[in-house]
């Protein structure tokens, strides 16, 4: 018998990131599962897609300038402090192996965004997983609580996926400034261009008072491009140093690059979709509360819905046969409820159609 090849005793401690069941069904789809946008690239980002597929024979360009001077240009902040990844979990994963080891802390809140425990376990550092409250809400007291001599990272997800829920920006400047300045603070806003407790540049503010403060944001969600892979990371050139440090050189592929910089000129493509979302958010929870189901307050593409009685597993499977796909709660950390991200008009009254079928 051949024997095993061996790894690292980490390797063990890793969970399995939980991919949507979406791949598991053929057929005409609504997928809801993966908090993406139901919309295909507009017609100028496609086009850029096409012009560069006649350069893939060239490696693309490892400091993303045009992508980034772009994204400077969006956010008036310095292309030296803008760090590129291959999604914003790529840059996660930088995160952890720049800033944690054995010994070293992070704290995030829980359930939150199913990467966060990748970092600790990757890297053996400790996490305190804080316990939203009873609202799905980020608990900032008790987090920062947690935080000690041994801490290096603070992780809050805003929006948090999966409960949707959202803090203000002044929760978070308060919160940030109680906390020592060697502390990394990263805020994911992955959704925030969705909440309306606030406007995206206001964070912005928060990154001229707090060098500690990163701003991590992503292309997967209101631009669309997850399939393509980009995020990016606003913080002290310090970070973006240590980021490009870790990661491979040429992270973000040509594509991505390219689709990514035309996507940001499309400013009113944007605030439609936008506008489309927030009005599917109230139809949607609307429908729900309709069908006498609970759910934490959205200020995201998603809402979390408590199933009280009804079994989890069996609605899934009811949804699924109907052809509707969304994500269990048992995957995301709290079982006994289901993440559904918002469609298109008709995606959505095929989903409230197909849920009260199976409730
Ligand atoms: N942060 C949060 C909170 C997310 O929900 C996601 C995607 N589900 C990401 C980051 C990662 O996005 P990406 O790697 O596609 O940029």
């Amino acid at each position: 018998m051949t024997p095993g090849i061996e790894f690292n005793a980490r390797v063990r401690e890793i969970p399995v990131y939980p991919a949507a069941s979406t791949y598991a069904y053929d057929g005409d789809l609504v997928k809801l599962a993966s908090n993406e946008t139901p919309w295909p690239p507009p017609a100028p980002v496609a086009e850029a897609i096409q012009r560069g597929i006649c350069n893939l024979n060239r490696y693309p360009d490892p400091q993303a300038t045009a992508l980034r001077a772009a994204l400077a240009a969006r956010h008036d902040v310095a292309p030296e402090r803008i760090a590129v990844g291959n999604g914003s979990c790529a840059i996660l994963l930088a995160v952890a192996e720049a800033m944690l080891e054995p010994g070293a802390e992070v704290v995030y809140a829980w359930p939150s965004f199913s990467m966060y425990p990748h970092l600790d376990r990757m890297t053996g550092a400790r996490a305190l997983a804080v316990p939203l409250d009873a609202d799905g809400r980020h608990d900032l007291e008790a987090m920062a609580r947690e935080v000690n001599a041994a801490t290096r990272l603070v992780i809050v997800c805003n929006p948090n996926n999966p409960t949707a829920t959202a803090l203000t920006p002044a929760e978070i400047n308060a919160f940030v400034t109680g906390l020592p300045r060697r502390v990394c603070v990263i805020v994911d806003e992955a959704y925030v261009e969705f909440s309306l407790l606030q406007d995206p540049d206001e964070s912005l503010d928060l990154l001229k008072r707090h060098p500690n403060l990163v701003l991590l944001r992503t292309f997967s969600k209101l631009y669309g491009l997850c399939g393509l892979r980009v995020g990016y990371a606003l913080g002290s050139s310090e970070f973006k140093q240590a980021v490009d440090r870790v990661r491979q050189p040429f992270s973000v592929n040509a594509l991505a690059q390219a689709a990514a910089t035309a996507a940001l000129a499309d400013g009113d493509e944007i605030e439609s979709r936008i506008e489309r979302t927030v009005a599917e958010r109230l139809f949607v929870e609307e429908g729900l509360a309709g069908l006498g189901l609970d759910t934490s307050a959205s200020q995201a593409n998603f809402s979390w819905v408590a199933l009280g009685e009804r079994d989890e597993a069996e609605l899934l499977r009811g949804l699924g046969e109907r052809g509707v796909i969304v994500r269990g709660g048992a995957d995301l950390g709290e079982a006994g409820h289901i993440r559904v991200t918002y469609g298109t008009h008709e995606q959505n009254e095929r989903f409230l159609q197909a849920l009260q079928e199976v409730s």
